[in-house]
């Protein structure tokens, strides 16, 4: 394997305000690089195709707006049925030739150069987050950029060794890559699509969700400003229409998806009877399950974390509180104090635990299922915090007095609302647990490692935390069971969804 730089490589030609890389310093980790503090939104983004940036074939944009303040961020473009062939067929031409023709090790360092004016750009990127989607600027500043640059880390390392992670195969990329991602982690679910995807070989035509494209056209900045050859990655922004016609385009080899249930089924359904690859991460209806045993005060801190945070806007969110008998009077005495000091918010305010919710669409979604909860019988508690007047925010809320049928347990809210029952045995609650329609994520709190073992072994959840939640790492598969979805991003799984492996 040649170590001397590919000369098909392109120079990363740096454009951001304190831009210190350079072609040969991107093999050195610096764990603290100098981030950006220049933010910048313009009026208007256009479609990213080809290397380029282009006006969409019909002209049409439409708005974004800051969810916490309800006003107009900035417009995309829409991209149509003819936009997204020009991005397929830029995605193909890239794939057969420059792509192709460059070393493995090569498309390592784009990768790594990727990963690394991330980081630089941390600052920006996670104000940027914050803005578009209403997540608390702690939470983009401390997990969604930082994670997203360690994919990217995490990818490039693979890249030229993809031999010795599938012994004895003969590992090839796909091809072209649509992939569709929502906007509860805009720029951290670009990573876990686009990065793995080029690791592989592959080349992607990404479409971010409607309402948070800010950092996927940001982050189109960085892939022109890296070298990347032209049409590797592209870049285009539309609603549910553009995403279909992704879906359903002839030339796409894979399709990856991340979102709704809802999207996923109509998404497996179009692509039945074709020879289309796919992944689809979809909702989930998470178990947070307290024993007797354990430590109550960390996992009142666990339940906090598990369902409030990003908004109860994550997929594997805690969202089902099972708590022993025993101790539920105390522990729900204890998380209904814990919950009086979280404030809401501000997202950009560094204080702040709980921003606003996404979209009015949402908001009105969380709004319906509280009726519904109400109207089958359950006690609402929400936190009496204060409120800003402008935006869609909801109060931090628990449900009591639910039952396993009721819409409210069975159903993925995705907002900041648990729905708390409670159990005798171990065999109750893991019944319990996996008595949804779901199975993406769970959490067990206990002192005795055979509780965790016996849980953790017949959870029916794709991912299982134990004394702990809401943790991610590129290194660990994730994906669900049942109507939670198909197939794993993350780790070597998260690779092998992009390989032929003959
Ligand atoms: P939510 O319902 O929570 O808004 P969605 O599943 O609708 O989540 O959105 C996830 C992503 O799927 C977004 O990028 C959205 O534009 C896209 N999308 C919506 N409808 C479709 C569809 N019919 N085909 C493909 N993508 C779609």
């Amino acid at each position: 394997m040649s170590q001397t730089a590919d000369t098909k490589e392109k120079p990363y030609k740096p454009t951001s305000p304190n831009s210190k890389l350079d072609f040969a310093s991107i093999w050195e980790y610096d764990p603290a690089p100098e981030s950006s503090d220049h933010v910048e939104i313009k009026d208007k983004y256009e479609l990213f195709i080809n290397g380029k940036f282009v006006k969409p074939s019909k002209g049409r944009y439409f708005k974004s707006t800051n969810p916490a303040t309800n006003k107009v961020l900035t417009e995309f473009a829409e991209a149509t049925q003819k936009d997204v062939d020009s991005a397929v067929k830029a995605a193909r031409k890239a794939f057969e030739g420059e792509w192709s023709s460059i070393s493995a090790k090569s498309r390592g360092k784009y990768l790594f150069r990727l990963a690394r004016m991330l980081q630089e750009r941390a600052r920006e990127f996670a104000v940027l987050e914050s803005m578009d989607g209403g997540k608390p600027i702690r939470e983009s500043r401390d997990v969604d950029v930082p994670l997203a640059a360690a994919h990217f880390f995490y990818y490039a390392g693979w890249a030229d060794k993809l031999d010795y992670a599938f012994p004895g195969k003969t590992p090839e990329p796909l091809g072209v890559c649509g992939q569709i991602i929502p906007w509860n982690f805009p720029l951290l679910m670009l990573a876990w699509k686009i990065a793995p995807a080029l690791a592989c070989g592959n080349t992607v035509v990404l479409k971010p969700a409607e309402t948070t494209s800010l950092t996927a056209m940001k982050f189109a900045e960085l892939v022109k400003d890296a070298g990347l050859p032209d049409g590797v990655v592209n870049i285009i922004t539309g609603a549910g229409q553009t995403g279909a016609e992704i879906v359903n385009h002839k030339d796409i080899d894979k399709i990856a998806f991340t979102g709704s249930t809802g999207v996923g089924k109509l998404i497996q359904r179009s692509l039945a009877g074709t020879d289309k690859k796919f992944t689809l991460e979809l909702g989930g209806k998470g178990a947070f399950i307290v024993f007797e045993d354990a430590a109550i005060d960390q996992a009142v801190e666990g339940v906090i974390n598990a369902i409030f945070f990003n908004q109860g806007h994550v997929c594997c969110a805690g969202s089902r509180l099972l708590v022993q008998e025993g101790i539920a009077d105390l522990l729900i005495r204890k998380l209904k104090d814990r919950m009086e000091s979280l404030i809401v918010g501000d997202p950009l305010d560094k204080n702040t635990d709980i921003g606003a919710i996404n979209s009015e669409q949402q908001y009105e979604t969380i709004n319906k299922y509280l009726e519904i909860g109400v109207e089958e019988g359950a006690d609402v508690f929400q936190c009496k915090c204060s409120i800003p007047d402008a935006g869609y925010f909801i109060r931090p809320t628990l449900l009591t007095n639910v039952s396993q049928a009721n819409t409210v347990v069975q159903e993925e809210i995705f907002g900041p609302v648990l729905t708390i029952q409670t159990f005798r045995t171990a065999d109750e609650a893991i019944e319990k647990a996996n008595n949804t329609p779901f199975g993406l994520a769970g959490g067990v709190w206990t002192d005795k490692g055979s509780k965790i073992f016996k849980v953790g072994s017949e959870l029916r959840s794709g991912v299982v935390w134990a004394n702990t939640y809401n943790k991610f790492d590129p290194t660990s598969p994730f994906g669900g069971y049942k109507e939670s979805g198909v197939g794993r991003e993350g780790g070597l799984h998260g690779l092998s969804a992009y390989l032929k492996l003959n």
